[in-house]
């Protein structure tokens, strides 16, 4: 009766732990998903970041054409977003527009998130970062036919040049 008992108490206990690794699998998968994501309040945003970041990058502002720093910038690198970091745009999809932003014909695979914007009486596609959802800026199909037809017109204010090492 007792071997029976201790039978069912390690039967108990080897579900119980198999249980456990189950559940830890499935924590440790949740928050490396959470970690592609920033989650701020408005708050901590604008604690964060200047003003104009702020109006652009949480308020999707726009900073004047030819006022940013990027617009006429082309060394070798990638640009970052200016809120989370995210890598966005890498230096060899730049090109001169002449619009008065920096263009890029495409962005770098799942870094960015777009939704239809309606405001001001345009249909326009707004191009937000995929992880914290800051606004970049808005993509339209004039971009250089000989690669992607498409320029993601880009507030310099959103983004963080970083110069390629090698
Ligand atoms: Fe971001």
């Amino acid at each position: 009766m007792l071997a029976m008992k201790n039978l069912i108490l390690i039967l108990f206990v080897c579900t119980l732990q198999s249980c456990q690794s189950q559940n830890k699998s499935e924590t440790s998968e949740k928050s490396s998903t959470m970690s592609t994501t920033v989650k701020k309040t408005d708050a901590e945003w604008k604690a964060q970041l200047s003003e104009v970041e702020y109006e652009v990058l949480r308020n999707k502002g726009t900073e004047r054409a030819f006022t940013g720093k990027y617009y006429d910038h082309f060394e070798k690198g990638k640009y970052v977003c200016a809120a989370c970091e995210n890598d966005l745009f890498t230096s060899d999809t730049k090109f001169d527009s002449h619009c008065g932003w920096p263009s890029f014909d495409q962005a770098i695979k799942g870094a960015v998130i777009y939704k239809k914007d309606l405001s001001f009486g345009m249909v326009r596609t707004e191009v937000m970062c995929a992880k914290c959802e800051g606004h970049l800026g808005h993509v339209f199909d004039d971009g250089p036919k000989e690669t992607t037809g498409q320029r993601f017109c880009t507030n310099s204010v959103s983004i963080k040049f970083v110069p390629a090492t090698n």
